[in-house]
């Protein structure tokens, strides 16, 4: 009787335990692939349930894109009210920083006092939150936080596309001036190789002070981080993420992070300015790019000084276009070429850049450029007739005249040397570096002066300027404006025997 009540004893006890381990297993203790699809499906950890089985429910804290206040096709994904956004860490951006915060995904809205805590700063913070005692200045709502006025920050764009758990974060930067105005965005290494932007944005960006601006200006220093960790122009499928804005969320993995750039940052531009270089082996004297049968485009090529402007109304599928499509005015500031930091170009860019916050009314202390008005041109490209060896003649700049010689291709198999020469009175825009060419090759970029009564008149650019629904190709500009404009580039002169223009070629610039 005694043993027997022993075994049955020791029976329960097997039991028990057993039943214990198949609890364990499903709780996710051991981290199984279906249990996070569980806590995504349900908001909630089983995890959580049978350690922490008093606590309410908590929402998840997957950086899903469900979980951030996404506005656009995302919106109205979480059924949560809405809460107040968390203030964002007021930092001094040219401080450097040891280690950036930007682990931590954004997530806003789930809100409550531990994103509060995530957000709050983790080192003594360099200059205490200013409650917004300016009252003038508007908060800035970006990316789940709010930055009050006069107040800077670093926040983190996360595109919704990725594998769950392994962010590549992009960082943002804000600078919310102390008084109202536009904001104007910078964005930087659409292209991954380009790097002459990342480090105009940088310069700009910590040389703002928020006391005394008016606006916002947002800087994306590296949109496309997945190409620039690997020296690439493009996304890790290949696709070239410049020809999928504005994006789809149901499309491919680049429509995908385009659309949630677009929603998450570019809707939030009064202005932008894409930073770009030259590709493929070419440089780009500085020059802007822009649509010019638009006024607002018009004026944001007006704020560049001196700058070279040539008319383009940009590639669809250009984060310039689709901008532009969306009532958002957006030029291209193309310097320099890529995989080179080269100094000439950037200086020239921080300096048209800031000419332009100037112009736009944003800051006072910037002095003006010189010769305040640009020099509009179109262009047209002169190809390699041959495969070879590209030795140029000219020099990125320079004038040439109908006749000149451009450079020499020279094959290395049968010494056959053929000159290029210039069938255009113009100046070069851009160049191909001295390397090896196929024929057909795109070599120099020649621009041609357009007079400037061609120009339409700008039109101010302002803070209230709403971005216009998505879906809808907003035409911009008057019937005779489109007339008056400088032309399209792809519209052959009348002197152009060989088919020279080339709208293919720059679209691969863009
Ligand atoms: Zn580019």
């Amino acid at each position: 009787m005694r043993r027997c009540s022993l075994s049955f004893f020791l029976v329960l006890v097997t039991l028990a335990c057993y039943t214990a381990n198949l609890v364990a297993e499903e709780s996710g203790e051991q981290g199984e692939p279906v249990e996070s699809a569980a806590t995504l499906a349900t908001g909630t950890s089983p995890a959580q349930q049978s350690e922490t089985p008093a606590q309410e429910p908590e929402p998840p804290t997957e950086p899903d894109s469900t979980s951030r206040p996404a506005t656009g096709a995302n919106a109205g994904a979480s059924d949560k009210p809405e809460k107040p956004m968390p203030k964002a860490k007021s930092i001094e951006l040219d401080k450097p920083v040891s280690e950036i915060e930007l682990a931590t995904p954004p997530k806003a809205d789930t809100a409550d006092s531990s994103a509060a805590e995530a957000a709050a700063p983790t080192e003594p913070p360099a200059a205490a939150a200013p409650e917004p005692e300016t009252a003038e200045g508007k908060a800035l709502q970006l990316l789940g936080a709010e930055v009050p006025p006069a107040t800077s920050t670093r926040l983190a764009w996360s595109p919704s596309q990725h594998f769950e758990g392994v962010y590549s974060a992009t960082p943002v930067l804000v600078v919310n001036g102390a008084e109202t105005g536009p904001t104007l965005c910078l964005t930087a290494a659409i292209h991954g190789d380009e790097l002459n932007g990342i480090e105009t944005v940088r310069r700009v960006m910590y040389n703002l002070n928020p006391k005394t601006l008016k606006g916002a200006v947002i800087g994306v220093p590296i949109v496309n981080m997945q190409g620039f960790h690997r020296g690439s122009r493009y996304l890790t499928d290949r696709r070239d993420l410049n020809r999928h804005f504005p994006g789809d969320t149901n499309g491919s993995s680049a429509s995908r992070i385009a659309r949630s750039f677009f929603d998450e940052v570019v809707t939030n531009c009064n202005a932008i300015v894409d930073l770009h270089t030259g590709s493929f082996y070419r440089t780009n004297l500085p020059q802007l790019r822009g649509d010019l049968k638009n006024p607002k485009v018009v004026k944001l090529t007006k704020g560049f000084g001196s700058t070279v402007v040539l008319h383009s109304d940009g590639a669809k599928g250009t984060l310039r276009r689709a901008a532009v499509e969306a009532g958002i005015p957006t030029v291209t500031l193309e310097a320099g070429a890529p995989m080179v930091l080269d100094e000439l170009s950037v200086s020239h860019s921080v300096k048209g850049i800031r000419t332009l916050l100037n112009q736009l009314g944003m800051v006072n202390k910037f002095r003006l450029w010189g010769d305040p008005e640009p020099v509009y041109y179109t262009s047209t490209w002169q190809r390699a007739t041959t495969g070879g060896i590209i030795f140029s003649k000219v020099q990125l700049g320079e004038f040439v005249s109908k006749g000149d010689l451009l450079g020499t291709v020279t094959n290395p198999i049968t010494n056959v040397r053929k000159e290029i020469r210039s069938q255009h009175n113009g100046r070069i825009l851009g160049m191909a570096m001295n390397q090896v060419v196929q024929p057909g090759f795109a070599a120099y970029h020649i621009g041609i002066q357009a007079p400037q009564e061609q120009i339409p008149a700008p039109e101010e650019v302002t803070a209230e300027d709403e971005p216009a629904p998505l879906d809808q190709n907003a035409e911009t500009g008057s019937e005779e404006q489109r007339e008056a404009s400088a032309g399209e580039p792809s519209a052959p002169t009348a002197e152009e025997s060989t088919p020279t223009v080339d709208r293919e070629e720059e679209r691969e610039e863009d």
